[in-house]
């Protein structure tokens, strides 16, 4: 099939290469040019394992192109993708302004019958929306369907390829038989729904995602105070499987580009309907105080922080991923900052998206953990990245300066310490000093 794909980031990237992998002919279109040059110089903008080789593959034998020109794209296609941005508003709601101008684009370009099909997450009722903006630019006929995304940054590749499961929103037959035929390949777990539920379950799964991190975080909170294991308990808990062992990773709380806004905008979506969504509203501010229990039990240790060197490790939002949108690290950065800390920070492959997008002051950035960590007062790991599971904690002692460590992932195991002298503390478990 020939598809095009509007937006070429961390969604419209993976999927339109992907795409491209099962044999169909696709044309990725962004509006920043610099993307789109270094995508035809054969570098990749963002970094996702497995990425580079999948769109040098395709590239290379015709099936795969970037441009910047959507009109071209759109004209050449029989199925065209939304794969544009929708941040947060600052008051919570989803920002549907690049949706919109997408939609207009489209419909200025269409040439004949299309599908439109949104990836992009989007609230209850974008898709009437964008149906109405396309019908207003354009005769041409056209069919929409909402066919939500759940890739995970950082296995994006492996989650295109090996979905557990394709949601096809549409009231059109014709979209359903043309999307189910494009997704075949990738499973048979195909739902088809109608547009408002397909619209609600992206936002339904990352929200209930959400809260079991936050439950398992609340958990570990009251286990470090009754002096229970919180990994021991998920374990056990994950042994149901009413339950599941997945999401209950006790830990500093979740970031990125994804269930921070979406548990916002859900809120939105519910309050504009009068419905009070108090539960997803709890889960968001467990998510927010998870993260200060770091600074908390740096002051515990150190007392205070003024003129301190902090060592982090992480940046990134979480491991395998250069994105740090909603990352802990920033929140985390800034408190110490403002407590008068000097923060050295080091992450595998996130510093120059970190610092491209925050100003930070007093941060010293690190090229390798071990320079962060030197001659520190304490070091906080704030990303599970495999590197920093691969460094043993007597080494990390003979690197700091005193030997505190906050270890904001639970990356290490009671047994690694043994033999240490290191004041460590996690999130849930006894602290060992
Ligand atoms: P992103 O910011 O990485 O990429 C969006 C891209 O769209 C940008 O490169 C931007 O330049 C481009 N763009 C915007 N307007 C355009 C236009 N009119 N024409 C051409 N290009 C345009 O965003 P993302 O992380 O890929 O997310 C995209 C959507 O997918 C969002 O709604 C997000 O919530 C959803 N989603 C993201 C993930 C994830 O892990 N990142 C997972 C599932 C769903």
């Amino acid at each position: 099939m020939k598809l095009a794909v509007i937006g070429t980031g961390y969604v419209g990237l993976v999927s339109g290469v992907c795409f491209s992998d099962l044999g169909n002919e696709v044309v990725c279109v962004d509006k920043m040019s610099n993307k789109i040059e270094m995508l035809n110089r054969g570098e990749v903008p963002i970094y996702e394992p497995g990425l580079k080789e999948l769109i040098k593959k395709n590239k290379d034998v015709g099936r795969l192109h970037f441009t910047t020109d959507l009109l071209g794209a759109v004209q050449q296609a029989d199925i065209v993708f939304i794969a544009v941005g929708t941040p947060s508003l600052p008051d919570g709601q989803a920002d549907l302004s690049y949706i919109e101008q997408a939609a207009e684009e489209i419909g200025k370009s269409l040439n004949g019958f299309k599908i439109i099909v949104t990836k992009s997450t989007v609230p209850v009722g974008t898709n009437e929306k964008i149906q109405e903006k396309i019908a207003m630019q354009s005769l041409f006929p056209f069919e929409i369907a909402s066919v939500p995304e759940f890739l995970r940054e950082g296995t994006a590749v492996q989650d295109t390829l090996l979905p557990d499961r394709i949601i096809i929103g549409t009231s059109s037959e014709m979209a359903r038989k043309r999307l189910i035929e494009l997704h075949k390949p990738l499973t048979d777990n195909i739902v088809v729904t109608d547009v408002r539920s397909a619209e609600m379950i992206k936002y339904a799964s990352n929200a209930f995602l959400a809260t079991k991190i936050s439950f398992i975080n609340e958990i570990a909170n009251i286990c470090e105070k009754v002096g229970a294991d919180v990994d021991q308990v998920a374990f056990g808990m994950g042994q149901d499987k009413r339950i599941g062992s997945s999401f209950l990773k006790a830990g500093i709380g979740y970031g990125g580009s994804c269930f921070p806004k979406d548990t916002q905008a859900l809120i939105q979506i519910a309050g504009q309907m009068d419905y009070d969504f108090k539960l997803l509203k709890s889960v968001v501010e467990v998510n927010r105080d998870q993260r200060f229990n770091v600074i908390k039990k740096l002051e515990s240790i150190l007392n205070h922080l003024q003129g301190k060197t902090i060592a982090v490790w992480g940046l990134a939002f979480k491991p395998e991923t250069d994105d740090v949108r909603d990352a802990p690290a920033i929140e985390i950065i800034s408190s110490l900052l403002e407590r008068g800390a000097k923060v050295k920070a080091y992450d595998p492959i996130a510093t120059d998206n970190f610092t491209r997008h925050f100003n930070m002051d007093g941060v010293e950035y690190c090229d390798k953990a071990h320079e962060a960590a030197s001659d520190a007062d304490a070091l906080c790991i704030l990303t599970e990245w495999k590197e920093f599971k691969d460094i043993s904690p007597a080494i990390i002692e003979s690197w700091l300066k005193r030997p505190n460590l906050i270890d904001g992932r639970n990356i290490y195991s009671e047994a690694e310490l043994a033999g240490t002298e290191l004041n460590y503390y996690s999130v849930g478990r006894p602290a060992m000093n």
